[in-house]
């Protein structure tokens, strides 16, 4: 079964509604560049999901960046699976490497993460990647693969198969280097056998892969076009609309 591309946006910790807003009617200008066999999504802060949810093109999705893995309680300043899945949120991400290092989330705590994203119907984005150091002492795979298998434990082959996973090279984030595409793709093909072997090989075949880090208009494309590698989550270049339309067209 093919597998439909996803162009994800992550726009962290920017936007205010106004600015929000703005994005939204630019795309809604161009939502004809946007190809119907594309999924398309932008993870907003809680903040602006309303006005996206309101505004956005029909295609293209809300995710949110993050939530606290409970159905409700005494959490203060948190926000559950379920507040997140009634408001029409459809992804999440989980494990963003600026969680693992500013907000010290382990392997356990992103699983505990994706497993409440699934049970609230959303699809989770297991974000995962090396850094410099790993890199330089050859440990990617090592490090990746641990992450994943940690990441997805407890799923279902059902929920794998829907699940989101984003290959982010931390040293690549907002670095303006990017990993090669052949590099991406090794990655991407090893992050399938591992699940054909955790899981099983129709979650594997089915699972959807993204490249991360330093995606932008102008490299997008050598990364779509490896077999192993289905889209992109895109951080600085997805806080512009002609960015994300231009990221669209060479999907
Ligand atoms: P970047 O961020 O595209 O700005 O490198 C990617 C991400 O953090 O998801």
């Amino acid at each position: 079964m093919a597998r439909t591309p996803l162009l994800m946006g992550n726009w962290k910790m920017y936007k205010t509604v106004a600015e929000a807003r703005a994005f939204a009617e630019e795309l809604g200008q161009h939502s004809q560049a946007l190809g119907t066999a594309v999924d398309y999504a932008i993870c907003a802060p809680f903040t602006s999901l309303h006005v996206l949810r309101v505004m956005l093109p029909a295609q293209v999705k809300m995710g949110a960046q993050n939530v606290y893995p409970e159905k409700e309680g005494a959490f203060t300043g948190e926000i559950s699976p379920l507040m997140l899945a009634e408001f029409g949120t459809q992804y999440v991400l989980a494990g963003h490497s600026e969680r693992r290092t500013l907000f010290g989330e382990s392997d356990q705590m992103v699983n505990h993460k994706v497993r409440a994203i699934v049970d609230a119907g959303m699809i989770p984005v297991l974000c995962v990647g090396e850094n410099l150091s790993q890199k330089e002492s050859g440990q990617t795979q090592a490090i990746v693969s641990g992450q994943v298998t940690q990441g997805i434990a407890g799923l279902s082959s059902d929920a794998v198969a829907r699940a989101v996973i984003a290959y982010e090279p931390v040293w690549a984030i907002g670095s303006g280097k990017t990993a090669t595409a052949e590099d991406a793709e090794t990655v991407a093909r090893e992050i399938r056998s591992v699940i054909a072997e955790h899981v099983d090989a129709a979650a594997a075949n089915a699972v959807r892969i993204l490249y991360g880090g330093s995606v932008k208009p102008d490299n997008i494309a050598g990364f779509i076009q490896q077999p192993n590698i289905d889209g992109a989550l895109v951080g600085g270049a997805s806080l512009k609309a002609s960015s994300f339309v231009e990221m669209a067209s060479a999907i």
